[in-house]
């Protein structure tokens, strides 16, 4: 595979940029690798399945971790869900389940976020604040027809909130407790679904053969890649794997490395 020959380098974050969105220390390995990237001409971007941050929080993370990343090339969770409705269903009333940030996704591309019935669709987030009337209220709309949107699906996830390291329940998880009481079954929309990574592609404006998927996951990152028809890099970091299921899906990478900088010789 000629990997210098590729123009549009799409990146996880947690745990491939950054160590986490709530742990923002960047690693150097992948700081050397982007910054190389970016001065032999190429484009770099980032398409992470957190959904608990919008798009813009996203990229003011990535940012502060010393990335130089263009907001409009920034690709949350709840961005691509947003964007997964609006296509199906132009401005349609949207119950989101989030910590605002997928809220803030779901608005800034048109949808009509609302608190009350009617709802076309409930969109699911990581939400440590959820309440119970809320999870009710998803579940009755659900019952009586909304459709049911997994923003990413993460069963748990490390992380820290009111000052508390912990491990959290992740959107998966609050979406099969809606499933369980309805019947009804959600459609996950993040890596490694490959429409979110084909939509990724075209937004930006290239072809896929001309893309690679880089990042830590074989379930997410590296399956959803793979699926779409992109090169594939993954970087082996020691811990902080999240589970995704990605069912029969190849995870077979294009390339291994231990260290993102080691791609700077097959450049
Ligand atoms: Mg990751």
């Amino acid at each position: 595979m000629n990997l210098g020959a590729k123009n549009l380098w799409i990146f996880d974050v947690d745990n491939t940029l950054v160590r986490d969105v709530e742990h923002p220390i960047p690693f150097d390995d992948a700081l050397r690798l982007w910054n190389h990237l970016l001065k032999i001409g190429k484009v770099v971007a980032v398409l992470t399945n957190v959904g608990r941050l919008s798009a813009r929080q996203i990229h003011n993370v990535v940012v502060e971790a010393r990335y130089d990343l263009q907001l409009e090339r920034t690709f949350s969770a709840g961005a691509a869900a947003a964007a997964y409705v609006q296509n199906r269903s132009p401005g349609a009333r949207c119950f989101v389940i989030s910590e605002g940030g997928a809220t803030e996704d779901f608005v800034t591309r048109g949808l009509n976020v609302v608190n009350n019935p009617p709802v076309d669709y409930v969109a699911v987030g990581a939400d440590r604040g959820m309440t119970f009337a809320e999870l009710n209220f998803a579940t009755k709309m659900v019952k009586e027809g909304a459709g049911l949107i997994c923003i990413s699906g993460s069963r748990d996830y490390p992380g820290i909130y009111h000052g508390q390291e912990d491990v959290f329940i992740g959107e998966r998880s609050i979406a099969a407790a809606i499933e369980d009481a309805t019947g009804a079954e959600c459609v996950v929309v993040g890596k490694p679904l490959p429409e979110i990574l084909t939509e990724t592609v075209k937004t930006l404006g290239f072809a896929i053969e001309d893309s690679v998927m880089i990042g830590d996951n074989p379930q997410s990152d590296i399956a959803g890649g793979k699926a779409a028809g992109m090169a594939t890099i993954l970087v082996q970091r020691d811990d902080n794997i999240i589970e995704f299921d990605a069912g029969d899906m190849d995870q077979t990478p294009d390339v291994i490395v231990k260290q993102l900088d080691d791609i700077i010789e097959m450049l």
